[in-house]
């Protein structure tokens, strides 16, 4: 946070630069920056669709997995800006045994992140696991939609463990709601199967959070981006 040195995981090259301090000075003006996660998060947290909760968690479920917290519009990024990171929290163990999986190493340096199973690449993952077929999402889709067992097999284990991830948290992070990002969130089938998935890891009788597609589609970071200005704005007002 202090040094302005970036740390990430899936542009490694960035890791350890001061890439909004050479920008500002190639530029010779100020410049904001914040992950793509984050921006996502602030721009889907200030729709119409948004203005009735106040505490938004956006996750992109993409190539990668990753999210931002949004409370009363404004980002909660922690101390050293990772706030809502959980793509890389472990898969937990009771997926590894009940689906036999193994733990893959991830582009951060851990162990079985969660980005790895339930992303989208995690997605097809899974399924050249459990079956051997080496597929395109289209096509993963399209047996998934006329019923093929070995597809809808992996479509609702992928269900199972992406439930019990934005059921874990919301125990943490008691949010208003889910806004999906990423190609993932284009899967119009998960809006009525996720609901079901997370009640399973809540307590009973705890509803699950509501979770939406994001109003502003791939172009919600940019949107978010320029947002960053005026919520810095906001800040020194
Ligand atoms: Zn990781």
């Amino acid at each position: 946070r202090h040094t302005g040195k970036l740390l990430s995981s899936n542009v490694p090259c960035l890791t350890g630069r001061q890439v909004m301090d050479d920008l500002a000075h190639r530029l010779n003006r100020s410049v904001a920056l914040d992950n793509d996660c984050c921006c996502f998060a602030l721009s889907e947290a200030h729709t119409q669709q948004a203005r009735q909760f106040s505490r938004i968690f956006g996750a992109i479920i993409g190539t990668g997995m990753g999210g931002g917290l949004v409370i009363d519009g404004q980002l909660y990024r922690g101390r050293n800006r990772m706030a809502s990171e959980f793509g890389h929290l472990p898969l937990p163990a009771t997926f590894m045994r009940r689906y036999n999986l193994p733990e893959i190493t991830c582009g951060c340096g851990l162990q079985g992140c969660l980005e790895r199973y339930q992303s989208g690449p995690g997605l097809l993952w899974l399924h050249k696991h459990f079956s051997g077929e080496q597929l395109k999402m289209e096509t993963l889709l399209e047996k998934y939609r006329h019923g093929n067992a070995s597809a809808v097999a992996t479509v609702e284990a992928w269900i199972d463990m992406l439930g019990c991830t934005l059921a874990q948290l919301q125990l943490i992070l008691d949010v208003d709601a889910f806004v999906l990002g990423g190609g993932v969130s284009n899967i119009e089938e998960i809006y009525t199967l996720l609901p079901g998935a997370m009640s399973r890891y809540l307590f009973p009788g705890l509803a699950p959070a509501n979770v939406f597609p994001a109003v502003h589609g791939a172009s919600s970071g940019v949107r978010g981006a320029a947002l960053l200005l005026v919520e810095q704005d906001a800040l020194m007002h």
